[in-house]
């Protein structure tokens, strides 16, 4: 008995116990329930505000290209051509002008630019007529072009923003495609005022909608004047906008929600919007939305949650204490996640996200970057200025590269004098080494620590997810590898190259056995002819580095210059390329020969100084004229620190040296940037050149280039030509130069002097 009474006692206490726990418990859980809601709902809210920043700037981007596009190729010659071509307007259409057929060739040129998006393009009278229209790709019969497009709603406000630029309509329904489209178009240049005219290009609204498409986010597109969708990633697309009646409702509920962007709750989902404004250019008045996709559970569901919680079996409210209380601890480890001395996020928060990015990215494709910045001569400020001075240094560095960063990107520090950063969503290479060579800028100006001004130079790695790994720490490792390279090398910022790896001794073997190439007279240049088409004279020639080995026996350019391009190596590879061929042109000078002679540069030429001082000793000491040089530099190159390459190459062109686009049309570039840089030739690569016979889409375009160069006043060279059957069909699309095997390989100064004499043609002039 008196044992039985001290047990239930103790029992007591033990329900009593476990009753206050869980009393406690239960208003822990509500509590964190509700905690747990607000954080769901505002990291809801920045995705979605991030995501609908990413489809505003698309969308923008894009007609800001458009725009471009299109005022380049309205100043196509085309077209005024057509007009002063004899006959009358019926005629040149319905016997297919020379001059027509051009202009259709340049509209097609357009809808091979915008594969996929462009529905219909057209040339059209200033009376409203038609003079030719492609509609997917055909080409329409005289008897279906339309007599009067005047009274379409692009037409007159086109005709008001007059010649130079580009007027964006509202979203009609085109009566060729019977789709939803928006149209750009312009008025053409250089016409006289009765023979005016306007080239017009529809694109349907579908198509907006698809970009950047998240599984989990819909994107649309609601007018702003009418709150009708135009456009729905969900893929519910009206037809006609008459069918589909404006929401008024939500338009009043994004208009009470912010001025130009904010958060609303529109039918029970969550959702970002941004007001993208019509202009004088552009009657669009759209408002660009991000919600939640419809199979998000939704916010009511979290009340739900709360509200079965109070209600609920104490078992499932224990449980959901737990839960929370695990959700908590999580936070709490997370906020503990971050740098003691600079604040930034430290290792694992970096690496928490890039596992986030890295999954995304598996689920809807992209690319995930990771750049290691490492801090040069940073061992120098702590011993010459003291740790504190040091310290304040890596805390300042921080937010000065976060300013260079987009929202999205992470920077955190790994310790020491290395922060890494991830770029969760990028398209290539190209756009991270443009984010590099932005904080490297960025770290250029001096900052101020005591009384003295530091400029820090940064060494900064490159890996990219999924081509170099698609784990954190191997990307981490890459980058690092990379970041050694760049440091090593002296070359700012290195992309991370499996074949580059410094583990890898055959590399490295390969610089040091090239490095004592140069030493050893191993190197050798050879020259490949650049002949006019016409009449088969030879006009250039283009020098290719070739390296005797003693033991490989001869190499091409292919097999070890990628190699030295990559690290300091490429310099006096360079140097010593443009002193061999400057020599042979004095030599062939000194015969009588007049050969302007082509060197390949690298990107790294494009970044400082060096290239024009040395051009212009070399030219200067072999008493070379300076217009005997065609520097050749590829249009990836010309992006990787495009401020900087824009001074070098206004440069060479002050001092006379011809520039030249190599390998055109595999880059990234912009048309429309290169034609505002000083160059004077154009290289149309290989691959478009190889199949100009079979692939009419290649035909197309090259024969686009052409007109577009030569309407620019730039030479225009097809490279790669092999055989006659390619010759003739570039001849027909009316390039004049071309370079290739037809003609000769690559060869040594006194077999291309054999070759000529053998010819014995003339050597003729650029
Ligand atoms: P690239 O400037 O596009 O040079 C043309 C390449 O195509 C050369 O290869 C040439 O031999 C080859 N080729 C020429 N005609 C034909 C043809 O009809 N058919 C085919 N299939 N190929 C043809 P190579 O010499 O191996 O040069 C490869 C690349 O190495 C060059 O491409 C250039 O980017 C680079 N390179 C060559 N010499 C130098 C140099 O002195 N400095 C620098 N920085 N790069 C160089
Ligand atoms: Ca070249
Ligand atoms: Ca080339």
């Amino acid at each position: 008995m008196w044992r039985s009474l001290r047990r239930s006692h103790s029992l007591a206490w033990l329900r009593l116990g476990a009753l206050v726990a869980g009393v406690v418990m239960v208003a822990f859980a509500v509590g964190l329930s509700v905690i747990n809601t607000h954080e769901h709902r505002s990291a809801l809210d920045r995705q979605l505000a991030r995501e609908d920043r990413k489809q505003v700037t698309a969308i923008t981007e894009y007609f800001a290209r458009a725009r471009d596009l299109l005022l380049l190729q309205a100043q196509n010659d085309a077209f005024t051509d057509f007009y002063a071509a004899a006959g009358t307007r019926d005629t040149k259409i319905a016997e297919a002008d020379p001059t027509l057929v051009k202009a259709v060739g340049s509209l097609s040129y357009l809808e091979q630019l915008y594969k996929g998006r462009v529905g219909e393009i057209c040339f059209i009278d200033i009376h409203g007529a038609e003079n030719a229209r492609l509609v997917k790709g055909r080409q329409a019969a005289f008897a279906e072009l339309s007599p009067d497009e005047s009274h379409n709603p692009f037409f007159q406000p086109t005709v008001d923003v007059g010649v130079g630029s580009v007027y964006q309509a509202a979203a009609y329904i085109s009566p060729d495609t019977h789709d939803l489209v928006i149209s750009n178009s312009t008025m053409l240049p250089g016409l006289p005022p009765g023979d005016q005219a306007l080239v017009h290009f529809e694109v349907s609204m579908a198509s907006f909608a698809s970009i950047n498409s998240d599984l989990n986010i819909r994107f649309l597109i609601v007018d702003a004047t009418t709150g009708a969708t135009i456009a729905d990633s969900a893929g519910r697309v009206p037809v006609n906008a008459e069918q589909a009646p404006g929401d008024m409702a939500m338009l009043q509920q994004l208009r009470t929600s912010g001025d130009q962007n904010g958060i609303a709750t529109i039918n029970g989902q969550r959702a970002a919007f941004e007001h993208l404004r019509s202009t004088r250019t552009n009657a669009n008045d759209w408002y660009i939305i991000a919600a939640s996709a419809p199979a998000d559970a939704g916010l009511g569901g979290y009340f739900d949650v709360r509200s079965m919680a109070l209600i609920g079996a104490a078992c499932a409210l224990f449980m959901l204490a737990f839960l929370s209380f695990r959700g908590y601890q999580r936070r709490l480890e997370l906020a503990a996640v971050t740098d003691g001395l600079t604040g930034l996020p430290n290792r694992n928060m970096i690496a928490a996200d890039a596992q986030r990015a890295l999954e995304l990215r598996r689920r809807s494709g992209g690319k995930v970057a990771v750049l290691l910045v490492d801090l040069d001569r940073f061992k120098d400020v702590n011993d010459t200025l003291g740790h504190q001075s040091g310290d304040q240094l890596l805390t300042a560095v921080g937010p000065r590269i976060r300013s260079v960063l987009r929202d999205a990107d992470t920077i955190a520090r790994l310790g020491g004098d290395e922060f890494a950063v991830l770029l969760p969503s990028i398209h290539g290479p190209t756009e991270a080494l443009e984010v590099a060579a932005r904080i490297r800028r960025c770290l250029r100006d001096p900052f101020v620590i005591g009384e003295i001004a530091l400029e820090v130079e940064a060494s900064v790695g490159i890996a990219i997810a999924p081509d170099h790994g698609d784990d954190f720490m191997l990307l981490l490792q890459h980058a690092d590898m990379a970041m050694y390279n760049a440091k090593l090398f002296g070359l700012g910022a290195s992309l991370y190259e499996a074949s580059l790896d410094s583990h890898d001794p055959r590399r490295l073997s390969l610089l040091a056995e090239l490095r004592l190439a140069l030493d050893h007279d191993e190197l050798v240049l050879h020259y490949q002819p650049k002949v006019s088409i016409a009449d088969d004279t030879v006009c250039g020639a283009e020098a290719l580095l070739r390296w005797e080995h003693p033991q490989r026996g001869l190499t091409m350019a292919d097999a070890f210059v990628p190699y030295a391009e990559h690290t300091a190596l490429i310099q006096p590879l360079t140097d010593w390329a443009l002193e061999r061929a400057i020599k042979d042109v004095r030599a062939w000078l000194d015969a009588g020969r007049e050969i302007p002679v082509s060197v390949n540069v690298s990107a790294r030429s494009l970044h400082d100084n060096h290239l024009c001082e040395t051009v212009a000793h070399l030219l200067d000491r072999y008493r070379v004229p300076s217009r005997m040089l065609v520097i050749e530099i590829t249009e990836t190159a010309i992006m990787t620190e495009p401020t900087k390459a824009r001074e070098v190459l206004a440069t060479l062109d002050a001092m006379g040296v011809q520039v030249s686009v190599d390998d055109f049309g595999t880059g990234h570039a912009s048309l429309v940037y290169l034609t505002t840089l000083p160059i004077h030739e154009l290289k149309i690569d290989r691959t478009f050149v190889t199949d100009v016979c079979t692939r009419q889409d290649h035909a197309v375009i090259i024969r686009s280039v052409v007109d577009l160069g030569h309407n620019l006043g730039l030479r225009v060279v097809a490279e790669g030509v092999e055989d006659d059957a390619t010759r003739d069909r570039l001849a027909l699309a009316g390039c004049l130069f071309a370079q290739g095997y037809r003609w000769s390989r690559a060869v040594p100064v006194d077999v291309l002097d054999k070759w000529m004499d053998s010819r014995r043609t003339p050597v003729g002039r650029h």
